[in-house]
Protein backbone atom coordinates (compact mmCIF):
# COMPACT_ATOMS: atom_id res chain seq x y z
CA UNK A 1 0.00 0.00 0.00
CA UNK A 2 1.28 3.33 -1.00
CA UNK A 3 2.61 5.48 1.90
CA UNK A 4 0.84 9.01 2.16
CA UNK A 5 3.05 11.88 1.56
CA UNK A 6 0.78 15.02 2.78
CA UNK A 7 -2.28 15.08 5.04
CA UNK A 8 -4.45 17.75 5.40
CA UNK A 9 -7.41 18.42 7.70
CA UNK A 10 -9.68 20.84 8.79
CA UNK A 11 -7.37 23.84 6.80
CA UNK A 12 -9.48 27.15 7.41
CA UNK A 13 -7.93 30.68 6.44
CA UNK A 14 -9.89 33.99 6.07
CA UNK A 15 -8.86 36.98 4.62
CA UNK A 16 -10.45 40.63 6.28
CA UNK A 17 -10.57 42.88 3.24
CA UNK A 18 -12.39 46.46 2.58
CA UNK A 19 -15.18 46.21 -0.31
CA UNK A 20 -17.06 49.16 -1.95
CA UNK A 21 -16.88 52.74 -2.42
CA UNK A 22 -17.32 55.43 -1.82
CA UNK A 23 -17.88 54.03 1.71
CA UNK A 24 -15.94 50.54 1.70
CA UNK A 25 -16.85 48.51 4.39
CA UNK A 26 -14.53 45.50 6.18
CA UNK A 27 -15.59 41.71 4.99
CA UNK A 28 -14.06 38.58 5.65
CA UNK A 29 -13.62 36.66 2.85
CA UNK A 30 -13.75 32.87 3.68
CA UNK A 31 -10.72 31.68 1.57
CA UNK A 32 -10.38 27.94 2.85
CA UNK A 33 -13.51 26.68 5.62
CA UNK A 34 -12.11 23.08 6.77
CA UNK A 35 -10.36 21.74 3.49
CA UNK A 36 -9.03 18.17 4.62
CA UNK A 37 -7.43 15.75 1.68
CA UNK A 38 -4.21 13.27 1.52
CA UNK A 39 -2.04 13.01 -1.41
CA UNK A 40 0.02 10.12 -1.82
CA UNK A 41 4.01 9.20 -2.45
CA UNK A 42 4.17 9.57 -6.26
CA UNK A 43 0.79 10.86 -6.54
CA UNK A 44 -0.64 13.87 -8.54
CA UNK A 45 -3.28 15.21 -6.59
CA UNK A 46 -5.22 17.85 -8.50
CA UNK A 47 -7.16 20.73 -6.71
CA UNK A 48 -9.33 21.92 -9.30
CA UNK A 49 -12.47 24.61 -9.13
CA UNK A 50 -13.28 28.17 -10.98
CA UNK A 51 -11.33 31.22 -10.15
CA UNK A 52 -11.89 32.39 -6.31
CA UNK A 53 -12.49 28.59 -5.12
CA UNK A 54 -9.79 29.02 -2.79
CA UNK A 55 -7.15 26.08 -4.84
CA UNK A 56 -4.19 28.28 -5.02
CA UNK A 57 -4.79 29.03 -1.67
CA UNK A 58 -4.75 26.02 -0.13
CA UNK A 59 -1.70 24.98 -2.17
CA UNK A 60 0.67 28.07 -0.66
CA UNK A 61 -1.05 27.28 2.70
CA UNK A 62 0.49 23.72 2.73
CA UNK A 63 4.13 25.34 2.08
CA UNK A 64 3.19 28.45 5.04
CA UNK A 65 3.73 30.88 2.20
CA UNK A 66 0.12 31.96 3.75
CA UNK A 67 -0.13 31.04 7.78
CA UNK A 68 -3.58 29.45 8.08
CA UNK A 69 -5.90 30.20 10.62
CA UNK A 70 -6.57 26.43 11.87
CA UNK A 71 -6.21 22.80 10.64
CA UNK A 72 -2.92 20.60 10.38
CA UNK A 73 -0.86 19.77 7.71
CA UNK A 74 1.50 16.40 7.86
CA UNK A 75 3.95 15.99 5.62
CA UNK A 76 5.29 12.66 5.41
CA UNK A 77 3.68 12.13 9.08
CA UNK A 78 5.27 15.49 10.65
CA UNK A 79 3.40 18.26 11.75
CA UNK A 80 4.08 21.06 9.55
CA UNK A 81 3.03 23.49 12.21
CA UNK A 82 5.28 22.06 14.97
CA UNK A 83 8.28 22.35 13.57
CA UNK A 84 10.98 25.06 14.89
CA UNK A 85 13.05 27.60 12.45
CA UNK A 86 15.42 24.61 11.16
CA UNK A 87 13.09 22.12 10.58
CA UNK A 88 11.03 24.68 8.31
CA UNK A 89 13.72 25.35 6.60
CA UNK A 90 14.93 21.73 5.91
CA UNK A 91 10.66 20.75 5.19
CA UNK A 92 11.30 24.08 2.35
CA UNK A 93 13.60 21.84 0.85
CA UNK A 94 11.15 19.00 0.67
CA UNK A 95 8.17 20.93 -0.53
CA UNK A 96 8.58 23.56 -3.18
CA UNK A 97 6.25 25.28 -5.91
CA UNK A 98 5.95 25.55 -9.25
CA UNK A 99 4.19 29.25 -10.45
CA UNK A 100 1.97 29.89 -13.12
CA UNK A 101 4.08 33.00 -14.28
CA UNK A 102 7.96 31.79 -13.74
CA UNK A 103 8.54 35.45 -14.82
CA UNK A 104 7.53 36.97 -12.23
CA UNK A 105 9.31 35.13 -9.52
CA UNK A 106 12.66 34.81 -11.83
CA UNK A 107 15.10 37.92 -10.70
CA UNK A 108 15.28 39.73 -14.16
CA UNK A 109 18.73 40.89 -13.31
CA UNK A 110 20.51 37.61 -12.60
CA UNK A 111 21.51 34.66 -14.49
CA UNK A 112 19.51 31.66 -15.04
CA UNK A 113 22.42 29.92 -13.75
CA UNK A 114 23.24 31.92 -10.41
CA UNK A 115 18.97 30.84 -9.70
CA UNK A 116 19.58 27.53 -10.00
CA UNK A 117 22.64 27.52 -7.88
CA UNK A 118 21.71 29.86 -5.12
CA UNK A 119 18.75 27.03 -3.37
CA UNK A 120 21.31 24.73 -3.43
CA UNK A 121 23.83 27.13 -1.66
CA UNK A 122 21.74 28.72 0.54
CA UNK A 123 20.89 24.55 2.00
CA UNK A 124 24.40 23.46 1.65
CA UNK A 125 23.93 21.09 -0.98
CA UNK A 126 26.53 21.42 -3.38
CA UNK A 127 29.38 24.32 -4.10
CA UNK A 128 32.20 24.71 -6.54
CA UNK A 129 32.94 22.50 -9.11
CA UNK A 130 29.54 20.08 -7.84
CA UNK A 131 27.40 23.36 -7.96
CA UNK A 132 28.13 23.90 -11.46
CA UNK A 133 27.81 20.29 -12.61
CA UNK A 134 24.38 20.33 -10.45
CA UNK A 135 23.23 23.45 -12.44
CA UNK A 136 24.35 21.79 -15.73
CA UNK A 137 22.55 18.33 -14.81
CA UNK A 138 19.22 20.60 -14.03
CA UNK A 139 19.09 22.23 -17.23
CA UNK A 140 19.81 19.07 -18.86
CA UNK A 141 16.76 17.20 -17.41
CA UNK A 142 14.57 20.46 -18.08
CA UNK A 143 15.36 20.26 -21.81
CA UNK A 144 17.67 23.55 -21.88
CA UNK A 145 20.72 24.25 -23.62
CA UNK A 146 24.17 24.45 -21.07
CA UNK A 147 24.42 28.07 -22.43
CA UNK A 148 20.65 29.06 -20.96
CA UNK A 149 22.79 29.33 -17.61
CA UNK A 150 24.98 32.51 -19.11
CA UNK A 151 21.46 34.16 -20.17
CA UNK A 152 18.77 36.47 -18.18
CA UNK A 153 14.88 35.57 -17.74
CA UNK A 154 14.03 38.07 -20.69
CA UNK A 155 15.85 35.85 -23.28
CA UNK A 156 13.51 32.67 -22.74
CA UNK A 157 10.16 32.68 -23.81
CA UNK A 158 6.98 31.80 -21.51
CA UNK A 159 7.49 27.56 -22.14
CA UNK A 160 11.49 28.21 -21.73
CA UNK A 161 11.27 30.17 -18.58
CA UNK A 162 8.60 27.14 -16.90
CA UNK A 163 11.31 24.57 -17.60
CA UNK A 164 13.13 27.27 -15.38
CA UNK A 165 10.76 27.54 -12.73
CA UNK A 166 10.58 23.66 -12.50
CA UNK A 167 14.67 23.36 -12.63
CA UNK A 168 14.17 25.83 -10.02
CA UNK A 169 12.14 23.60 -7.89
CA UNK A 170 14.08 20.20 -8.42
CA UNK A 171 17.71 21.82 -7.43
CA UNK A 172 17.03 21.13 -4.10
CA UNK A 173 15.60 17.46 -4.59
CA UNK A 174 12.01 18.23 -3.69
CA UNK A 175 9.78 15.21 -2.66
CA UNK A 176 6.58 17.07 -3.32
CA UNK A 177 5.74 19.79 -5.72
CA UNK A 178 2.82 22.43 -5.43
CA UNK A 179 2.46 22.87 -9.35
CA UNK A 180 0.13 26.56 -9.22
CA UNK A 181 -1.41 26.51 -12.55
CA UNK A 182 1.58 25.76 -14.23
CA UNK A 183 0.59 25.87 -17.55
CA UNK A 184 -2.26 28.05 -17.44
CA UNK A 185 0.03 30.90 -18.87
CA UNK A 186 1.03 28.48 -21.92
CA UNK A 187 -0.02 28.22 -25.23
CA UNK A 188 -1.64 24.64 -26.01
CA UNK A 189 1.01 23.07 -27.64
CA UNK A 190 3.24 24.28 -25.35
CA UNK A 191 1.17 23.20 -22.18
CA UNK A 192 1.82 19.75 -23.50
CA UNK A 193 5.25 19.95 -23.57
CA UNK A 194 5.66 21.37 -19.83
CA UNK A 195 3.09 18.56 -18.65
CA UNK A 196 4.86 15.28 -20.30
CA UNK A 197 8.02 16.91 -18.39
CA UNK A 198 6.34 17.29 -15.30
CA UNK A 199 4.71 14.04 -15.94
CA UNK A 200 8.33 12.43 -16.29
CA UNK A 201 10.15 14.11 -13.46
CA UNK A 202 7.03 12.18 -11.47
CA UNK A 203 8.14 8.90 -12.88
CA UNK A 204 11.89 9.39 -12.43
CA UNK A 205 12.29 10.63 -9.63
CA UNK A 206 8.93 9.44 -7.59
CA UNK A 207 7.97 13.19 -7.09
CA UNK A 208 4.63 13.98 -5.82
CA UNK A 209 2.27 16.52 -6.65
CA UNK A 210 -0.57 19.34 -5.68
CA UNK A 211 -1.64 20.22 -9.16
CA UNK A 212 -3.43 23.59 -8.80
CA UNK A 213 -5.47 24.39 -11.51
CA UNK A 214 -9.43 25.72 -13.55
CA UNK A 215 -8.59 23.18 -16.69
CA UNK A 216 -10.21 19.68 -16.48
CA UNK A 217 -8.58 18.25 -18.99
CA UNK A 218 -5.33 19.03 -18.13
CA UNK A 219 -6.16 17.30 -14.18
CA UNK A 220 -7.61 14.52 -15.60
CA UNK A 221 -4.83 13.41 -17.98
CA UNK A 222 -1.93 14.30 -15.49
CA UNK A 223 -3.32 13.73 -12.01
CA UNK A 224 -4.58 10.21 -10.21
CA UNK A 225 -6.91 11.50 -7.75
CA UNK A 226 -8.61 15.01 -7.63
CA UNK A 227 -10.78 17.05 -5.09
CA UNK A 228 -13.15 19.89 -6.51
CA UNK A 229 -13.14 22.78 -4.43
CA UNK A 230 -16.35 25.65 -4.70
CA UNK A 231 -16.14 28.49 -2.79
CA UNK A 232 -13.51 27.51 0.27
CA UNK A 233 -14.75 23.91 0.37
CA UNK A 234 -14.15 20.22 -1.17
CA UNK A 235 -17.52 19.20 -2.56
CA UNK A 236 -16.19 15.98 -3.88
CA UNK A 237 -13.25 14.05 -4.22
CA UNK A 238 -11.97 10.80 -6.12
CA UNK A 239 -9.54 8.70 -8.25
CA UNK A 240 -9.10 9.57 -11.72
CA UNK A 241 -10.58 9.23 -14.75
CA UNK A 242 -13.71 7.57 -12.44
CA UNK A 243 -14.69 10.56 -10.49
CA UNK A 244 -14.98 13.30 -14.15
CA UNK A 245 -16.33 9.97 -15.94
CA UNK A 246 -19.03 9.56 -13.64
CA UNK A 247 -19.37 12.38 -11.54
CA UNK A 248 -21.68 12.90 -8.24
CA UNK A 249 -21.73 16.23 -7.00
CA UNK A 250 -23.81 18.36 -9.25
CA UNK A 251 -21.28 20.83 -9.30
CA UNK A 252 -18.49 18.53 -10.27
CA UNK A 253 -21.34 17.45 -13.01
CA UNK A 254 -21.66 20.98 -14.66
CA UNK A 255 -17.69 21.30 -14.46
CA UNK A 256 -17.09 18.45 -16.36
CA UNK A 257 -20.38 18.94 -18.94
CA UNK A 258 -18.88 23.01 -19.35
CA UNK A 259 -15.00 21.09 -19.98
CA UNK A 260 -15.83 18.02 -22.67
CA UNK A 261 -13.01 15.58 -22.72
CA UNK A 262 -13.07 13.09 -25.78
CA UNK A 263 -13.61 10.08 -24.03
CA UNK A 264 -16.42 7.51 -25.81
CA UNK A 265 -16.42 5.88 -22.11
CA UNK A 266 -17.64 9.29 -19.86
CA UNK A 267 -21.18 8.85 -19.16
CA UNK A 268 -21.70 12.78 -18.64
CA UNK A 269 -23.89 14.62 -21.07
CA UNK A 270 -23.27 18.46 -21.88
CA UNK A 271 -24.79 21.04 -19.89
CA UNK A 272 -24.36 24.67 -18.84
CA UNK A 273 -23.03 25.87 -15.78
CA UNK A 274 -25.60 28.39 -14.83
CA UNK A 275 -24.60 32.01 -13.16
CA UNK A 276 -21.83 33.47 -11.73
CA UNK A 277 -19.63 32.32 -8.64
CA UNK A 278 -20.69 33.72 -5.58
CA UNK A 279 -18.55 36.35 -3.50
CA UNK A 280 -16.43 33.93 -0.85
CA UNK A 281 -17.15 37.20 1.17
CA UNK A 282 -21.19 36.57 1.38
CA UNK A 283 -21.82 32.96 0.49
CA UNK A 284 -25.31 31.96 -0.30
CA UNK A 285 -26.89 30.22 2.72
CA UNK A 286 -27.39 26.24 2.98
CA UNK A 287 -25.16 24.38 0.50
CA UNK A 288 -23.06 27.42 -1.40
CA UNK A 289 -23.71 25.59 -4.63
CA UNK A 290 -27.54 25.92 -4.54
CA UNK A 291 -28.32 29.13 -6.36
CA UNK A 292 -26.60 27.60 -9.43
CA UNK A 293 -27.91 24.07 -8.77
CA UNK A 294 -30.54 22.22 -11.03
CA UNK A 295 -31.36 19.87 -8.22
CA UNK A 296 -31.39 22.01 -5.44
CA UNK A 297 -34.26 20.83 -2.84
CA UNK A 298 -35.72 23.43 0.09
CA UNK A 299 -32.87 21.74 2.81
CA UNK A 300 -30.04 22.77 0.58
CA UNK A 301 -31.18 26.28 0.86
CA UNK A 302 -30.80 25.53 4.94
CA UNK A 303 -28.20 23.27 5.61
CA UNK A 304 -24.51 22.90 4.50
CA UNK A 305 -24.38 18.87 3.40
CA UNK A 306 -21.87 16.83 6.05
CA UNK A 307 -19.17 15.08 3.86
CA UNK A 308 -19.71 11.75 3.05
CA UNK A 309 -16.94 9.05 2.28
CA UNK A 310 -18.16 6.46 -0.26
CA UNK A 311 -15.79 3.84 -0.14
CA UNK A 312 -12.84 3.62 -2.73
CA UNK A 313 -11.39 7.22 -2.23
CA UNK A 314 -14.44 8.84 -3.08
CA UNK A 315 -16.41 11.35 -0.93
CA UNK A 316 -19.01 13.96 -1.79
CA UNK A 317 -21.01 16.81 0.04
CA UNK A 318 -24.64 16.95 -0.60
CA UNK A 319 -27.67 16.23 0.43
CA UNK A 320 -28.75 13.82 -2.85
CA UNK A 321 -26.44 11.74 -1.12
CA UNK A 322 -27.67 11.26 2.31
CA UNK A 323 -29.82 8.00 2.38
FE1 LIG B 1 -27.40 20.78 -5.21
FE2 LIG B 1 -28.49 20.48 -2.82
FE3 LIG B 1 -26.49 18.89 -3.56
FE4 LIG B 1 -26.06 21.46 -3.02
S1 LIG B 1 -26.74 19.88 -1.58
S2 LIG B 1 -25.26 20.34 -4.73
S3 LIG B 1 -27.91 22.41 -3.79
S4 LIG B 1 -28.54 18.99 -4.46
Amino acid sequence: MTADILTVEGLRKFFTVKRGFPNPKTVTVRALDGVSFTVKQGEAFGLVGESGCGKSTAGRAVLRLIEPDAGTIRFAGQDVHALDQSGLQALRRKMQIVFQDPYASLNPKRLIGKTLAEPMQVHGLAKGKDLDQRVAGLLAEVGLPQEAARRYPHEFSGGQRQRIGIARALSVEPELVIADEPVSALDVSIQAQVLLLLRGLQEKRGLSYVFVSHDLGVVRWFCQAVAVMYLGRIVERGPLPRMFDEPLHPYTQALRGASPVPDPKAKVQMMRIEGEVPSAANPPSGCHFHPRCPHAMERCKAEYPAWKELGQGRGVACHLFDQ
